[in-house]
C-alpha cells in the first residue's frame, strides 16, 4: 500500500517534548507493516519552522511547514482544519500523531471534518484486510484488538509505546503551506499560561517516590519528599491519598491521574491496583516498598523491600547522605 504517511508533530510554540517524536515511531511501524511508502512531517505554526528541516533524522522525506495568523499558538480546531485539508489534498495512506491530549484532539477534529474513523492510542499495527491494530482502551485498563477499514488510516500512537529516537540522517525537502482557514477554526485558542510548578515535575522527573494508603497521613509523606529531594525526583501518590486529602490531585498517578514514565518509580505502601498501574507501567524500573509480600505491586515490581515504609525510607535517606558525605 503506497502513499505518504503524514506525521503531525506536536510542539508548543516550537518547543518539543520527548513524546513529540514518538509519532515518527508509529509511522515507521506502519511502513514496516507495509502501509505507506514515505513519511511527510506536518509542522504547524511559523514558530516551529526551525523543526521542519531536521525531521529527516526521524525518517521524514518531506516536511510541510504550515503558516497562518491563527496558528501562532496551539488552536485545536485550526490545527485539525489544516490536517483535514492536507488529507483532502494529498490522499495520504495514513495520518498519525502521538496519543497525547493534543495529538488526539487534533486528529479527532481532522477526522470528523473529513468523515474518517480515528483509532486513538494504538500500540501495535499489522496490515490484514484493512489495518489490524491493538489499542489502549478504558483509561489503560484493557487492550483492544480492532480492525480498521478506511481509505486513510488516522491513528495516534499510545504515548511511550513507539520510539521517538533519531533513526537516520536523511535530508528533508521543506514545503511551505499557507492554508485558508474558516472563522470556526479559531474557536478555541490559548489565552493564558499558568506555570504550575517550577523545576522538576511529576511528569518530567527521572525518579518518582510515590505513596499510597500505607503512608497513613499527609504528614507521613515527609520521608517520601525527603527521599525525592535527595534523588532529584518528585512525589506521586495513589487515588486513596488524594481522596483522603493528603496530597493534591496533581500528584495522583493512574487512570484518573497522571501517566508517567520515570527511570525509577518507588511505590511506597501502594497495593498496585490496575487503575494505578496503568499510570506508571511505562516506568523503566519499579521498586515496591510494602509490608505485604503478596501485594500486586510487589509481584510486578523489579525490586521489592518488604517492611514498614516509615522505617525503610528514613534508613535509605540516611544511607544516601552517609555515602555522599564519604564520597
Ligand atoms: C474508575 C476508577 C479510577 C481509578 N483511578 C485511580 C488512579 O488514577 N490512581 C490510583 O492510584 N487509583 C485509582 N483508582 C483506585 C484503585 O482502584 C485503588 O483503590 C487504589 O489505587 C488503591 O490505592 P493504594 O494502593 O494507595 O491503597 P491500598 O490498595 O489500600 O493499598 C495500600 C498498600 O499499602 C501497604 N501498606 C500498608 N501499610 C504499610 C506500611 N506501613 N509500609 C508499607 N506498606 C504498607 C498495604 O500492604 C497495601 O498493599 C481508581 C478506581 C476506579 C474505580
Amino acid at each position: 500500500m503506497s502513499g505518504e504517511i503524514l506525521v503531525v508533530l506536536e510542539h508548543d510554540r516550537g518547543e518539543t517534548s520527548d513524546t513529540s517524536f514518538q509519532a515518527f515511531g508509529l509511522a515507521r511501524a506502519l511502513l514496516a507493516a507495509g502501509v505507506g511508502s514515505s513519511i511527510t512531517a506536518v509542522v504547524i505554526g511559523a514558530e516551529a519552522d526551525a523543526l521542519a528541516g531536521g525531521l529527516g533524522a526521524y525518517g521524514a522525506a518531506r516536511s510541510i511547514s504550515v503558516h497562518h495568523g491563527e496558528l501562532t499558538d496551539y488552536a485545536p480546531e485550526a490545527w485539525g482544519d489544516v490536517v483535514a485539508q492536507l488529507i483532502a489534498a494529498r490522499a495520504p495512506a495514513a495520518v498519525v500523531a502521538t496519543g497525547t491530549d493534543r495529538g488526539n484532539e487534533v486528529l479527532a477534529h481532522a477526522s470528523a471534518i473529513v468523515d474518517l474513523p480515528f483509532a486513538a492510542n494504538v500500540t501495535d499495527v499489522a496490515l490484514a484486510d484493512g489495518l489490524s491494530l491493538t489499542r489502549v482502551r478504558w483509561g489503560g485498563s484493557l487492550l483492544e484488538q480492532a480492525r480498521l477499514q478506511a481509505p486513510v488510516f488516522v491513528l495516534s500512537g499510545s504515548a511511550h509505546t513507539f520510539s521517538g529516537e533519531v533513526s537516520g540522517d536523511a535530508a528533508v525537502v521543506v514545503e511551505v503551506l499557507e492554508p485558508t482557514l474558516g472563522a470556526s477554526a479559531a474557536r478555541t485558542r490559548v489565552v493564558d499560561r499558568v506555570t504550575l510548578a517550577a523545576g522538576i515535575t511529576l511528569t518530567t522527573a527521572a525518579v518518582v517516590v510515590s505513596g499510597g494508603r500505607g503512608v497513613g497521613s499527609a504528614d507521613g509523606f515527609a520521608p517520601l519528599a525527603e527521599l525525592a529531594e535527595l534523588l532529584g525526583g518528585a512525589v506521586g501518590c495513589s487515588r486513596v491519598v488524594t481522596n483522603n486529602g493528603w496530597r493534591p490531585h496533581s500528584d495522583q498517578v493512574g487512570q484518573t491521574g497522571k501517566r508517567i514514565a520515570p527511570e525509577l518509580y518507588i511505590a511506597c505502601g501502594i497495593s498496585g491496583a490496575i487503575q494505578h498501574w496503568v499510570g506508571m507501567m511505562a516506568s523503566k524500573h519499579v521498586l515496591a516498598i510494602n509490608t505485604d509480600n503478596e501485594a500486586n505491586m510487589v509481584g510486578k515490581a523489579e525490586y521489592a523491600v518488604i517492611g514498614d515504609l516509615h522505617k525503610i525510607l528514613p534508613a535509605v535517606s540516611d544511607e544516601i547522605r552517609r555515602r555522599r558525605a564519604n564520597a
